[in-house]
């Protein structure tokens, strides 16, 4: 009997690439002929050293990150980077501007609040963020303007990013390596690894290097960039197989023609829902058309129905995790660059037939 082909559309940690994780379950019985595991090795081998280091120049090179940047390998995820960035940046009393789109950004504000005068300069909580607030007024004394670029509870995404007064900082855990982005309009891009580009325990920091030290803050010394910076990253064990993980996934993601190529595919997947989700009477997307995400596609039945009924159908023909977040309900598709375009075509069919 043939085994059925299961897709994974969870929000997050989410679908990786089947080769990557082939490679990664050998890597860790036996590391790249070295009769080890992966897992068992120092972090301060030449291995282990060398493969970091081809990981960060294949992000400089993938993303087209300038020089005067560094890459950094962090943990705490993308959550802790809510309070880093503004502890390392901001000197007492300085303003910095947030925009409001989802329940990310929400926490982003409350832990940048402990260390500066935060103005909400946009926010679409009243609508439950089905859209993206983009007609606001930064503040003339910004340091920076804080944006999460892709909203994975609601399913909203930046098409274009604002200009900032100073420079943006954005949070884009769910959509990173998805499409081309200008690093150079960014002082800080940040992205815990689940969604997008490997697994959890591993957060990738991406920083212009004037930036560092800059609110002149006594730190400690886990929580201070100018010392991860200043040890790349192995101040401390670094989160070796999660970084192996992100180091194989981008070479898939390379071989298939970097983030240009992605994004045509993941234009085109989206496309290929949202026009069910159009075309089909049953279901509605409660997420204005021109801020649609092409990563997290949130939908919910058009006239009522039984949620637990659709989820089974789908879970039976190996649809899995499609609930909605708890806060939104309905449905919710994460079709991140690893999920291939026949899981789209197969919840495509799915929805066709279900009655
Ligand atoms: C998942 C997610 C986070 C939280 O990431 P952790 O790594 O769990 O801290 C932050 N921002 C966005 C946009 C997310 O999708």
């Amino acid at each position: 009997m043939e085994m059925q082909k299961i897709y994974n559309f969870s929000a997050g940690p989410a679908v990786l690439a089947e080769d990557v994780l082939k490679q990664a379950a050998e890597a860790a019985v036996n590391y790249d002929g070295h009769g080890m595991s992966i897992l068992e090795m120092s972090h301060r081998s030449a291995p282990i050293v060398d493969m970091v280091t081809e990981t960060r120049q294949l992000i400089r090179q993938l993303l087209n990150v300038p020089e005067n940047y560094k890459i950094l390998f962090l943990q705490g995820g993308a959550s802790l980077q809510f309070s880093m960035i503004p502890m390392n940046i901001l000197k007492d009393g300085e303003t910095v501007d947030y925009t409001e789109t989802g329940v990310w950004s929400v926490k982003a504000i409350k832990e940048a609040q402990r260390y500066g005068n935060v103005n909400v300069v946009s926010s679409s909580r009243e609508s439950v963020y089905n859209h993206i607030q983009k007609d606001f007024k930064q503040s003339t004394d910004q340091v920076y303007l804080h944006v999460t670029s892709n909203n994975t509870i609601y399913g909203t995404q930046w098409q274009k990013f604002p200009e900032a007064n100073g420079f943006l900082v954005g949070d884009m855990s769910s959509d990173i390596f998805s499409r081309p982005i200008d690093v150079s309009q960014f002082g800080v891009i940040y992205a815990g690894a689940q969604k997008n580009m490997g697994p959890a325990g591993v957060t990738m920091v991406i920083i212009r290097d004037n930036l560092i030290g800059r609110s002149g803050r006594d730190l400690p010394a886990m929580l201070d960039f100018a010392i991860h910076a200043d040890k790349d990253s192995m101040f401390n064990t670094p989160p070796v197989f999660a970084i192996y993980v992100v180091n194989r996934t981008l070479h898939w993601l390379k071989a298939l023609g970097g983030v240009e190529s992605m994004h045509v595919q993941n234009k085109s997947k989206a496309k290929f829902l949202y026009d069910e989700i159009e075309r089909n009477p049953l279901f509605t997307s409660p997420i204005l058309v021109e801020d649609r995400s092409l990563m997290n596609v949130p939908f919910i039945f058009a006239n009522g129905g039984d949620e637990p009924h659709f989820l089974n159908y789908c879970t039976e023909r190996g649809l899995l995790t499609l609930k909605g977040h708890r806060s939104v309900g309905g449905f919710r598709a994460s079709i991140y660059n690893a999920m291939p375009k026949e899981g789209v075509e197969a919840l495509v069919d799915a929805m066709q037939n279900y009655t």
